[in-house]
């Protein structure tokens, strides 16, 4: 008889899990599956903190499965592989994003657009193919279809590349599929936080010029010296919203709250497009004059696929693009999210996994 899919979850791990909409993370001891065929089976040691994360926990989407152990930008080292494996070996730098499946024979699929498919398995908070929640990043280690696995390129230090696994690739993606990555171009990037600054980068790295519209005005130096935009404006400033009303060719909105949006569409050019990638709790309204009026388009960006994951890591390499961290222990999780629910970071939270996490387990695992 098959092993049911709770026998198969033999081997021991350890989580930050939240237990409530609190969001209040604590560790937990966790089970993963044992190394299927086509598995690759990782020693997590770093994983960045997106806003997802923080959305999740929180329940603000409405479709939290608690326990929950969030985290979705992996990065890693591969302890073992499955018979099947061609791609790796013990021992390789890898990353682990988003997805930790997806259906593999569906039109998007096929066409390596695994995070389109209707199939698809988040890294964490859905139900697997065995019948098992996934547990995401925030763990000791992670087993996971080699589909589903990235190369890390040699020059890119895994702490400051985690946050590309999902950071990096959900603002790629967008502006390789929306034309947005053209030299000379004008962008707008919406939000200034773990997103956005990987979008100044890669459209610097693009030869874009690029302007950031903020609602902090403390980011303004570093945005411009440190990250290298060419501008900077400030959201709710009236004066410098209209100055740079209709110059944008394209803006990447990454704001993780609502906003009135009119303004903002405002800054694009005739046929100026506005991809949103941020997730705001509640629906948008859009006046319709903000879109017809100069033939605007609205669009949205869910991550990207599993080839663009690879691709855009090997070219971030290439430019030098990572992002700018703040190091934390596991024990400085939850300080962390309240940190980031107020933008009050610069500019990704990243878990040192491999040197602190048994560590604040050893003490308080449930
Ligand atoms: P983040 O680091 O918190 O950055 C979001 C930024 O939005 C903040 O730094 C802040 O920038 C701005 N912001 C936040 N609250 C605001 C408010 N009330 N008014 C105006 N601006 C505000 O978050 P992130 O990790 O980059 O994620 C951003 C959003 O994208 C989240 O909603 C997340 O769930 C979503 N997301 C989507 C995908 C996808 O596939 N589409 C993937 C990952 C994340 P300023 O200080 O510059 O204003
Ligand atoms: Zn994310
Ligand atoms: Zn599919």
């Amino acid at each position: 008889m098959a092993p049911t899919a709770a026998e198969q979850h033999t081997r021991k791990a350890v989580g930050l899990a939240a237990r409530d909409a609190s969001g209040h993370l604590s560790p937990l001891a966790i089970t993963r599956r044992s190394t299927g065929d086509d598995d690759v089976v990782i020693k997590i040691l770093y994983c960045g903190i997106c806003h997802s994360d923080l959305h999740s926990i929180k329940n603000d989407w409405k479709n939290a499965k608690y326990p929950m152990v969030p985290g979705h930008e992996i990065t890693g080292e591969v302890n073992e592989v499955g018979k099947n494996v061609t791609k790796f070996k013990t021992g390789d730098r890898v990353g682990v994003g988003c997805m930790v499946n997806s259906c593999q024979s569906c039109e998007s699929c096929n066409k390596g657009f695994e995070n389109l498919c209707l199939g698809i398995i988040p890294t964490y908070n859905l139900v697997d193919l065995d019948g098992t929640i996934t547990y995401g990043g925030y763990s000791s280690m992670v087993v996971v279809h080699e589909r589903f696995v990235v190369r890390f390129p040699d020059t890119i230090p895994l702490e400051k590349g985690a946050p590309l696994l999902c950071a990096g690739i959900t603002v790629y993606s967008p502006m390789k599929y929306h034309g947005l990555n053209i030299p000379g171009m004008h962008l707008g990037v919406l939000g200034l936080g773990g997103l956005g600054h990987v979008a100044v980068k890669f459209g610097k790295a693009f030869g874009m010029k690029v302007t950031v519209i903020s609602s902090s005005p403390g980011k303004k130096q570093e945005a411009l010296e440190r990250l290298g935009a060419d501008a900077f404006i400030v959201g709710k400033n009236d004066e410098e919203m209209k100055a740079a009303m209709s110059t944008m060719d394209g803006i990447i909105n990454t704001v993780s709250a609502n906003i009135p949006m009119a303004p903002l569409l405002g800054l694009l050019k005739p046929n100026g497009k506005m991809i949103m990638v941020g997730l705001p709790e509640k629906p948008m309204e859009i006046p319709p004059f903000a879109l017809v009026a100069t033939n605007k388009t609205l669009a949205g960006s869910l991550i990207g696929g599993m080839r663009d994951t690879q691709e855009m890591l090997d070219l971030a390499a290439k430019h030098n693009v990572t992002a700018d961290i703040e190091v934390i222990g596991a024990e400085y999780v939850n300080t962390a999210m309240e940190r980031l629910a107020k933008a009050d970071v610069r500019y990704r939270f990243v878990i040192d996994i491999g040197n602190t996490l048994d560590k604040a387990a050893a003490t308080t695992t449930e």
